[in-house]
């Protein structure tokens, strides 16, 4: 039996950042049964054919290079009590902490029909092989991706760009509806429709159909989306026929099997940790998607499987064993993503996500991303949504010609340190004509400044 200080399951951005933390200064072993640890976010892309697969691979030696071990298995029982992991092929390891950070996996509900070929999900290197194969193999006539989320976005642009129907199907009222409010995305989702993506919003897959692959989706409203081609198509494999393929990409779950029965806690959205990252099991942590946690505003559970969740949960983890006494603050889920022209981004609360125990009150403003009068200047828009009682910054929303990652981050940050809109109106912003707004107004001060109108 081989012995770590630390001992990580999983191979994901949440067990990297333990290796690159601790650096070498502590046994640090990574069990990951993948061939290639995934940038995920970057998977839609090599489908729309902007990146090769390959492209899509984090380096191993982003691992090994800090002197931790990586293990290439698959564990497949935990004994607690002895404090040692089982692989499948024969291994046993054992461990001073162990450290859980064994992602999640996509949703695929239980409907009738979910087991009929082409019927897929998204995040495996497998998954995105087998999507690039069929596209490849022009057998494809029509996608239905089912989550109109940012991965389903993006992977429905992607299908659309290499030019098969897309359908994209939502049970909210509007996209994004986790991360935006309808009125900021609208704009964006008229986009997508003009550039021929077929919304099905307010809609329920509620049945796939056909003999051997999906040929029908069935909606909640009685509407079918048809997959095989009628007429002279045959519908074997290879053949001249085409037909669709079905992605869901309706959200993640933890799959606990592999903890049953070790009395670990676990909640409806992972397994409950404490601020350290610690389970109620001694010396064992759970981290990133795997793990239940509480937003850092409203101190509710949860969703929060991102990545930029994962990596500050295992650097809390990875500091604390160096001597430092580091806590989670929560989830803020900043995100981002871009649909046609536009980029859209929000962090925070959406004002339709604000618990009935707050009073939501929200100011918009609208600019140009550099001054009006250069080149190149393109619209921004910012919503703000803030306690009204308190005027505490609860959550931001930006639709612009151009990235908004910078503008979710900062609002993150006056999110997290609890600024008031207030201090926000107040805010001390630079400008340079081809690189800022106008000096006369800032996105943010004026979206403040409108709700300071509002409430006085
Ligand atoms: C298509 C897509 C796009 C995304 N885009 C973004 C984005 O733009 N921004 C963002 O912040 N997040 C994004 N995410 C989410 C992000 O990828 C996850 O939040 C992140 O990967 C979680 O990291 P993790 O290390 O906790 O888990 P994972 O990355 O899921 O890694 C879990 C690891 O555990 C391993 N494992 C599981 N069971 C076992 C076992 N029994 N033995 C050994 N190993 C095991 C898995 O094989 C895997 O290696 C995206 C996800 C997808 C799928």
């Amino acid at each position: 039996m081989i012995h770590y200080d630390i001992l990580v399951i999983g191979g994901g951005p949440a067990a990297i950042t333990i290796a690159k933390t601790i650096n070498g200064t502590q046994r640090v072993g990574i069990i990951r049964p993948e061939e290639h640890s995934m940038i995920y976010c970057a998977m839609p892309y090599a489908i729309e054919k902007v990146l090769p697969v390959e492209k899509t691979f984090k380096k191993d030696s982003l691992v090994t290079d800090t002197g931790a071990v990586l293990i290439r298995d698959s564990v497949t029982k935990i004994d607690f009590d002895k404090r040692q992991v089982h692989t499948k092929h024969g291994g046993t390891y054992g461990w001073g902490k162990l450290v859980l950070a064994t992602g999640a996996v996509p949703i695929l509900p239980p409907i009738p029909g979910r087991d009929l070929n082409r019927v897929l999900t998204f995040k495996t290197e497998d998954d995105l092989r087998s999507l690039l194969a069929l596209c490849e193999s022009g057998t494809i006539s029509k996608a239905v991706v089912v989550g109109a989320g940012a991965i389903g976005v993006e992977l429905a642009q992607a299908f659309h760009a290499v030019g098969v129907e897309t359908h994209l199907v939502d049970l909210a009222g509007s996209i994004l509806s986790a991360m935006m409010d309808r009125d900021m995305v609208e704009e964006a989702e008229a986009a997508l429709t003009q550039e021929g993506i077929r919304l099905h919003l307010a809609s329920k897959v509620v049945e796939l159909r056909g003999t051997d692959s999906v040929e029908q989706v069935l909606l909640s409203d009685g509407r079918t989306i048809e997959l095989g081609e009628t007429g002279e198509c045959a519908l074997e494999e290879g053949a001249k026929g085409k037909r669709g393929v079905v992605v869901f990409a309706v959200g993640m779950r933890v799959d606990t099997s592999l903890f049953e029965g070790s009395g670990l806690v676990k909640g409806k959205d992972g397994i409950v940790v404490n601020d350290r990252m610690e389970t109620n099991l001694q010396n064992v942590y759970a981290l990133g998607d795997c793990a239940q946690f509480v937003s850092g505003i409203t101190g509710q559970v949860t969703p929060g499987k991102l990545a930029t969740n994962a990596v500050p949960m295992a650097k809390v983890f990875a500091r604390n064993q160096l001597g430092e006494s580091r806590s989670y603050p929560g989830f803020f889920n900043g995100a981002a993503t871009r649909i046609g022209s536009y980029f859209v981004g929000g962090t925070g609360l959406t004002e339709k996500g604000v618990p009935g125990s707050m009073e939501a009150v929200t100011g918009h403003s609208e600019l140009t991303t550099i001054f009006p009068n250069m080149p190149g200047a393109k619209k921004v828009r910012m919503k703000m949504i803030a306690e009204k009682g308190t005027l505490r910054v609860l959550g931001a929303q930006f639709l612009s010609g151009e990235p908004v990652t910078d503008k979710v981050d900062v609002m993150t940050l006056a999110i997290q340190n609890r600024l008031t809109v207030t201090n926000l109106a107040e805010l001390s912003y630079s400008a340079q004509p081809y690189q800022s707004f106008f000096p006369a107004s800032n996105l943010m001060v004026a979206a403040a400044e409108e709700i300071l109108n509002k409430v006085k």
